[in-house]
């Protein structure tokens, strides 16, 4: 099976970190556009209005792109078999988690269509996790012996310098995050909700790449994908709360947004992408070795999952992250 995207056909993407890329796949066997020098605005504009139901989307990150060993991606709801979500008639969407309402082996066969379109392989080894907003993060020595839908453990993240292995991040509002190292060869996978974020799952991460791998500050570089953002982020007075127990810099994290003059109350809004990226920088990473995938799940539910947008029942989306196999 051809991969959409050889590493060695990548030119080195404009320094913006906050570019993007699609790979649009098209499963009837059409040839896909070719995406690798096109800019992200192009790209975007030239792909409305002619997604159809056969139409898969994978956005990724020139940062992470430019490592030839690498392999990563973040999945949006387009293209897919699953229907139970679906605002379209016609259109089956890319439903990757294994969710109480969708079928398992829609999910299955879902996972196979991304991981083809991904790596040109629907079976590549992909781990996943049973995701319980926690600060636990495990290492992953080897693949899967088989596709599991249970998951490899209790955890929020993960992280391996295994070749042959993607790492998967489930979400739908909360924020995946990718970090690879370019020295070691390593990679990790963290999702951050509001509770993973206050007990700093990043930066535990970050710590033991550090034990695990010696992953040093400045060969790391980090995408954070799509999740909700602040601008529909609503949290209650106890979320703040704990945010200024346990961040120094908590009071940059949150936006009052209400009106006195429509007697709306003013209510936090808590801006999670912000909150990981102060964890990455505290950690030691430079400016230009974050990348931030800026859009708002919430406000974009024709291209990506949103739980709470959804309210409750959705699909999810997969951040993966892996080391070429040999
Ligand atoms: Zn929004």
């Amino acid at each position: 099976m051809r991969s959409l995207l050889p590493c060695r056909t990548l030119m080195p993407p404009p320094d913006s970190p906050l570019e993007l890329r699609q790979m649009p796949h098209h499963r009837s066997g059409t040839n896909p556009a070719d995406p690798i020098d096109t800019p992200a605005e192009d790209m975007l504009a030239a792909e409305s209005g002619q997604a159809t139901m056969e139409q898969l989307e994978i956005l990724q990150a020139p940062l992470l792109v430019r490592i030839d060993w690498l392999i990563h991606g973040f999945s949006t709801r387009k293209g897919g078999r699953s229907m139970i979500y679906s605002q379209s008639p016609t259109g089956g969407e890319l439903n990757l988690g294994f969710t109480n309402s969708d079928d398992a082996s829609t999910v299955v066969a879902n996972r196979k269509d991304f991981l083809e379109a991904l790596t040109g392989n629907p079976g590549f080894p992909l781990v996943t996790l049973r995701q319980v907003h926690s600060s636990t993060v495990v290492q992953v020595e080897a693949p899967p012996a088989a596709a599991s839908t249970s998951g490899f453990a209790e955890a929020d993240g993960m992280m391996t310098d295994q070749p042959g292995i993607l790492l998967g991040i489930q979400t739908a509002d909360c924020i995946p995050v990718l970090v690879a190292d370019r020295k070691r060869r390593a990679v990790a996978g963290f999702h951050a909700g509001w509770r993973g974020t206050v007990k700093r799952i990043v930066e535990q991460g970050l710590e033991r790449m550090r034990s695990e791998f010696r992953s040093s500050p400045e060969d790391l570089v980090a995408v954070i994908g799509p999740g909700i953002g602040a601008c529909c982020y609503e949290v209650g007075n106890e979320v703040e709360d704990e945010f200024m127990v346990q961040c120094p810099y908590a009071a940059e994290l949150f936006l009052r947004v209400g009106s006195a003059e429509l007697n709306t109350k003013k209510h936090p809004h808590l801006d999670l992408v912000e909150a990981n990226r102060r964890q990455l920088l505290g950690a030691g990473l430079d400016l230009e070795a974050i990348a931030v995938v800026q859009q708002c799940t919430s406000c974009n539910t024709d291209r990506f999952f949103s739980y709470r947008a959804e309210r409750g029942t959705t699909g999810r989306m997969l951040s993966v992250i892996g080391i070429r196999p040999c």
